[in-house]
């Protein structure tokens, strides 16, 4: 109660400053609502009371957050919401609605994405992410190591999480090839009662370098042209193709080296040219942004 008390004459006195104060039964109104929710799920409420930070826990003890920014017509009009969802979070809300009815539509929410985020986070502990470097909740890509300069990108669904996810390999052809191949055959055994990263090991028939043995400098290897490992927000994901080579470089830093030379070519988007470090033939795909 102490803190309510504070909380309540630090709003009313900032309040003074606005031009246009919301009318005291929004302040009650508020009030009554964060005391019905209870304060235990409030995390933050800034002095003006026109943003409320909640905090829950979803049914696998994960933690989430949703920031409520409230107008002056609360309750008449709804506050927009802000959680880290991969997909859309719209409540639904009649002018009789509180804060209460958020919570529990934010609580339906999180049960509906409890399977994604299992998904994620079984990849996340279980082997090594190289993108993003801090994934989100909301964050439905993620590239994963297979092995020395071999990745595998994927797209999962938020919303059908045990569906085989959009898939594409990054590294040098004569590894990934096979991996592409090993996917089209054995796509019919996908199977959704069972977990994402079990169902790629199985289709790929690979098993992804484990996080305790091997450490991520491992499989991040520096650009062979500009030395740094990310570029812009790029990595170095273009690989000589050459097996005693296997060199990665970035698009930009390759694109640059091959274009100095004389002897490369190009054809439309793709540039044939030597790679810097073993001189056998190496060829860039431009993706079309970088032209
Ligand atoms: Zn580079
Ligand atoms: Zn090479």
């Amino acid at each position: 109660m102490e803190e309510l008390k504070t909380i309540l004459e630090v709003a009313l006195k900032n309040t003074e400053d606005l031009h246009t104060p919301p009318p005291p039964e929004y302040y009650s109104h508020l009030i009554r609502d964060i005391e019905t929710l209870g304060w235990n799920k409030i995390v933050y409420v800034d002095t003006g009371l026109s943003s409320v930070k909640l905090k829950a826990e979803d049914s696998r003890g994960r933690q989430h957050l949703i920031t409520l920014k409230l107008n002056a017509k609360y309750p008449a009009e709804p506050p927009d919401c802000f959680v880290d969802f991969p997909v859309q979070f719209a409540v639904s809300w009649i002018p009789q609605s509180s804060l209460i009815d958020i919570y529990n539509q934010f609580l339906a929410a999180l049960e509906s994405l409890k399977e994604f985020w299992d998904a994620m986070d079984e990849i996340d502990e279980k082997t090594w992410v190289l993108e993003p470097e801090n994934p989100t909740r909301s964050a439905t890509m993620r590239r994963i190591a297979i092995g020395n300069n071999v990745s595998i990108n994927l797209e999962v669904d938020p919303r059908h999480p045990a569906m085989l996810p959009e898939c594409f390999f990054l590294g040098a052809d004569h590894v990934v090839n096979p991996l592409k191949i090993k996917l089209n055959n054995n796509m019919h055994l996908w199977n959704p009662e069972v977990r994402l990263l079990q169902n790629l090991k199985e289709v790929l028939e690979i098993e992804f370098p484990s996080r305790i043995v091997l450490e991520k400098s491992d499989f991040s290897m520096d650009c062979g042209i500009c030395y740094a490992y990310r570029l812009d927000g790029t990595v170095p994901d273009q690989v000589c193709d050459d097996p005693r080579c296997g060199q990665p470089f970035h698009q930009a830093c390759l694109y640059e080296w091959l274009q100095s030379l004389p002897s490369s070519r190009q054809s439309f988007h793709v540039i044939f040219g030597e790679c810097p470090y073993c001189n056998k033939p190496i060829t860039l795909k431009m993706s079309m942004k970088k032209l």
